[in-house]
């Protein structure tokens, strides 16, 4: 029987790990991964809580290596699109009426399992399949997935608190009903604990869901799936149908009990996405959420009082770290002619020091992209700078696909501030570095506002805070997360809640309350005590 107020304890952020060589954890992660590294794992679709192998497979590769295949996984077809529907409108009664502190320990415990039973494997599997080096699957697969549970589960608990008021003659409640029908989640390659937000959130709030996990993260996705098995998620509260974007997209967005839509990856589809729901809006019986945290083109703005080894640092973890394939990555860059000579020449000696490789070896900080696609698509921004007469490329600037999917780090400096670079999305280890007259800093920062469609993050590298407040007046509209001497990466869950407009999405906040509400349709709920029995108002009489 569930008749007691609980109160969860106010979270604190997962502490990170952070490998040392020859430390208890690295030999165990590298143990770990090796042994990940020989299983040839066959995966299948889980809708319903069963195991669904279509035939029609595809392969996994590693990035790093392409010639290593590591799983093959079955795609889903129209029939197991239409079962994982039907699967995630079934396990919606018993989900949603279940107590909210059923619902939350079962998060909690996934957060116990990531933490310490799984920690290893769920970082082994992003290093593998989505070509992350140690560090940077840690902050993502471990920390910031366990972050989202427990600071989700939190924020729920004080969302539920929240009533309106009552008087003697009433009582007045507000019921947090999850969205009619079900939730479309869809995730991008790049972040483990992002494909595991899109899902679980909208599921906390007693949503069920269909999940469309990215296809070239399906290695750690399938890992999550079985963690929430293991922690007691019931069958059918969320539906795993890995297969072709635009296939499943078709007919999940087509379906009359869509009732919001979960999407992080590029604006191209959500574009694509939001134009098929508005196509189908007369069927829908309720209008779907739409939510989408999209691209970036996230920049550093360098005052003239900066300090060197600030800006520095900023721009090679900002721009290079997981190489560029950060929606909130270091893109285009803001120097003062006064800074300039300083800051290249030391930005070049540390990337003379930065090796390119494997994520097996730890020595490497810069890694392979994601795929083929990717790689072709970041060399012609490259090529692109090559052969123009705005552009001279500084660092970097070659490619070699013949073994892992390696690019440069590559600085651009560019001439023209409306540089084809300094305005489009790369999703790669390229940074475009415009030079400013110190006397232009204002106008400067009006250009940095014009130059680009996104509006996701932006840093402000200054030690004089009033350029600071300034440029953050400015820029208020160019970023949902902006950071004050500091890289524009790297947002953490509860800390800074994360998400831009403009062309970057929707903001609404992952890793903060804001994020939940998107994903309840509450009811008002009255009741009064002694209700009137003539319809005359003493005016009457
Ligand atoms: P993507 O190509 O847009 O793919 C995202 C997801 O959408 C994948 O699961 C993809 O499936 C699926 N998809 C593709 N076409 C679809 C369609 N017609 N209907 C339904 N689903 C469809 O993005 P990505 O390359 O994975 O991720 C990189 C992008 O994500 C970048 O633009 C980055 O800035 C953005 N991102 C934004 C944030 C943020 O918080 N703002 C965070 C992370 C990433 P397939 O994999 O099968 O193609």
């Amino acid at each position: 029987m569930n008749n007691a107020l609980y109160r969860l304890i106010e979270p604190r952020n997962e502490p990170v790990k952070y490998y040392e060589k020859e430390s208890h954890d690295f030999v165990q992660i590298m143990e770990t991964f090796n042994a990940w590294r020989q299983r040839k794992l066959e995966i299948p679709l889980i809708i319903g809580g069963k195991r669904i192998y279509t035939g029609k497979t595809k392969q996994l590769i590693n990035p790093n290596n392409h010639q290593e295949i590591l799983a093959v996984y079955h795609q889903a077809g129209e029939k197991e699109i239409n079962m994982a529907i039907d699967a995630a409108r079934q396990a919606k009664e018993e989900w949603m009426t279940l107590s909210w502190v059923e619902r939350v320990s079962i998060y909690l415990k996934i957060a116990e399992l990531l933490s310490k039973k799984y920690r290893y494997d769920i970082n082994a599997l992003t290093m593998l399949g989505q070509g992350k080096n140690i560090m940077q699957a840690e902050i993502d697969a471990a920390c910031e997935s366990i972050d989202y549970l427990r600071f989700n589960s939190y924020f729920l608990s004080q969302l539920y608190e929240k009533q309106p008021f009552s008087d003697y003659s009433a009582l007045n409640r507000m019921e947090y009903r999850p969205l009619e029908g079900f939730i479309f989640a869809i995730s991008p390659f790049n972040f483990t604990a992002i494909a595991l937000n899109l899902a679980l959130a909208p599921a906390l709030m007693g949503n069920t869901i269909v999940w469309k996990p990215a296809s070239t993260a399906v290695l750690s996705n399938y890992f999550l799936m079985q963690i929430y098995e293991e922690a007691g998620l019931p069958p059918g509260v969320v539906n795993f149908i890995p297969g072709n974007g635009s296939t499943i997209g078709d007919i999940v967005l087509s379906h009359p009990d869509l009732g919001g839509v979960h999407f992080t990856g590029s604006t191209t589809t959500f574009n694509q996405i939001w134009k098929t729901v508005a196509n189908y809006l007369e069927d829908y019986k309720s209008y779907p959420r739409l939510v989408g945290e999209t691209g970036g083109k996230d920049f550093v703005v360098v005052h003239p009082s900066a300090d060197v080894d600030t800006v520095v640092t900023a721009l090679i973890r900002g721009a290079f770290e997981y190489q560029g394939q950060k929606c909130s990555a270091a893109s285009r860059a803001y120097i003062p002619e006064s800074l300039w000579g300083r800051i290249r020449h030391q930005m070049l000696q540390v990337l003379s020091e930065i090796k390119i490789g494997d994520v097996s070896d730890p020595n490497n900080f810069v890694n392979a992209v994601i795929d083929q696609q990717a790689f072709d698509r970041i060399m012609r921004y490259i090529d692109y700078a090559k052969s123009s007469t705005n552009a001279q490329i500084i660092w970097g600037g070659g490619g070699d696909s013949s073994v892992g999917y390696y690019i440069e780090p590559t600085v651009i400096q560019v001439f023209d501030p409306y540089f084809k670079t300094m305005q489009e999305e790369i999703f790669g280890p390229v940074l475009s570095i415009y030079v400013y007259k110190d006397s232009e800093w204002s106008d400067m920062l009006q250009l940095v506002d014009r130059t680009s469609p996104y509006g996701l993050t932006g840093s402000i590298i200054s030690q004089d805070r009033k350029a600071w407040i300034e440029a953050c007046r400015v820029l208020r509209f160019a970023a949902g997360n902006i950071y004050y001497n500091d890289k524009p990466t790297g947002a953490v869950v509860g800390m800074q809640p994360f998400g831009g407009a403009r062309k970057s999405g929707t903001n609404d906040k992952a890793g903060g309350y804001l994020n939940l509400l998107r994903w309840t349709s509450p009811r008002t709920i009255k009741e009064n005590f002694l209700p009137p029995t003539n319809y005359k108002y003493p005016y009457l009489d």
